[in-house]
């Protein structure tokens, strides 16, 4: 069993199946009996282990080529174990364009727990080594960013962190394993929002970190099994079964997302796209080098005096909604919906116009996305 896609599937096998059936059991047991008082069990109660959700951390560490992995009840769940294995006084670099929920732990919890922070454009290696102070202990960015798709070279950063003894640690949601795996490429911890390719059917809100090696993986270990932001059974069954067919929904996702850009291309409304697929451009060049595609998330500009509002309102079988990776097409306004926490002002600076529209693009036939994307824009004029 070597080849990715067969792995997506079958995942580890199981070693306390007596019955035969094919799937890891919804094991809904909070606590676990001991044959002894003093007997060495492997699970004593749910928090600390389940085999349910144990199965889904040993698929994620497997493709993620990690030492182990860890299962939370969200993304940010993860996002703040990982980042709870820091301590004040510490430092962190972190990417400027990072998912905005995780600006806010950084920004209105960690900060309070004395950790410093600065934002960088991780694209820029020197700038990130420029960034770096004596107390400095990681770099932390997702490698595609949120609306815009800059790509960060994960192999550029992580040598600049391993050159001062730093840790690398990736945000791969927009990616998934199946894209990049960033451990493969000098990262020493991956997080995920499973809420999006991972699980990809819209239904289930959870999160992933996979660590390297054992030491940092017993760190991030206290911090979930203490702060007790576990992912459920039935939750960690809803990403197992997610990931088994994560090969096919994303070739999907590519082949679509390439003819859509397609047809932008040709589309007068359109001012500007932004696509990593795209050639010419260094987010390209990254990509291609460190990417097995370009993703499913494409974001373009309508040109201005165009309502955009109407645009997303106008779309009939893309919804209007937040959220990504879904296997359904989803459409949204970053500046009034999914980046709205920011100023007009910080919007600007980050180049989230009033015109810029976010679609993720879902598997159904290309044909009728783009007649849907048509008539909307057709309605515009
Ligand atoms: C959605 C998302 C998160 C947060 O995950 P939740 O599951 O919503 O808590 C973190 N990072 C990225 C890149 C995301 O898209």
């Amino acid at each position: 069993m070597s080849e990715f896609d067969t792995k997506l599937v079958h995942g580890k096998p199981q070693n306390d199946n007596n019955t035969g059936a094919v799937n890891v059991p919804i094991y809904n047991s909070s606590t676990y009996i001991y044959p002894s008082v003093d007997a060495n069990v492997l699970y004593d109660y749910a928090r600390s282990g389940n085999p349910t959700r144990n199965y889904l951390e040993e698929q994620m560490a497997m493709l993620e080529d990690g030492y182990k992995g860890f299962a939370f009840s969200s993304g940010s769940a993860a996002i703040h174990a990982v980042l709870a294995i820091f301590k004040p006084g510490d430092h962190l670099i972190i990417g400027k364009e990072i998912y905005g929920g995780t600006f806010r732990i950084i920004n209105q919890f960690f900060k309070r727990w004395k950790i410093e922070f600065t934002a960088v454009d991780t694209q820029d290696p020197t700038a990130v080594e420029e960034a770096i102070r004596s107390n400095t202990k990681a770099i932390y960015f997702e490698s595609f960013t949120n609306p815009l798709l800059h790509v960060t070279s994960v192999k550029a950063i992580s040598k600049v962190a391993q050159k001062h003894h730093l840790l690398t640690i990736v945000d791969n949601t927009f990616l998934s394993p199946y894209l990049q795996r960033p451990l493969d490429l000098g990262g020493d911890i991956v997080v995920h929002s499973a809420t999006k390719y991972l699980s990809g059917h819209s239904d289930v809100i959870a999160g992933i970190a996979v660590a390297k090696n054992k030491e940092l993986a017993e760190r991030i270990y206290f911090n979930q099994n203490s702060i007790g932001s576990t992912l459920s059974p039935e939750d960690s069954n809803l990403v197992r079964r997610g990931i088994q067919t994560l090969a096919v929904r994303m070739d999907r996702h590519l082949s679509n997302a390439k003819e859509i850009v397609e047809f932008l291309q040709k589309r007068p409304e359109i001012a500007k796209i932004y696509y990593p697929g795209i050639k010419g451009s260094k987010d390209f060049e990254i990509a291609k080098d460190e990417a097995d595609g370009f993703g499913g998330i494409v974001s373009f500009e309508l040109k201005e005096g165009l309502d955009s509002t109407k645009f997303v309102e106008g779309t009939n079988l893309i919804q209007l909604a937040v959220s990504l990776g879904a296997v359904e097409s989803l459409i949204e306004l970053p500046y009034k919906m999914t980046h709205a926490e920011l100023s007009t002002e910080e919007q600007l600076k980050a180049g989230i116009t009033h015109q810029l529209v976010r679609l993720s693009v879902g598997i159904e036939d290309p044909k009728d996305l783009i007649a849907d994307l048509a008539q909307s824009l057709d309605k515009l004029n």
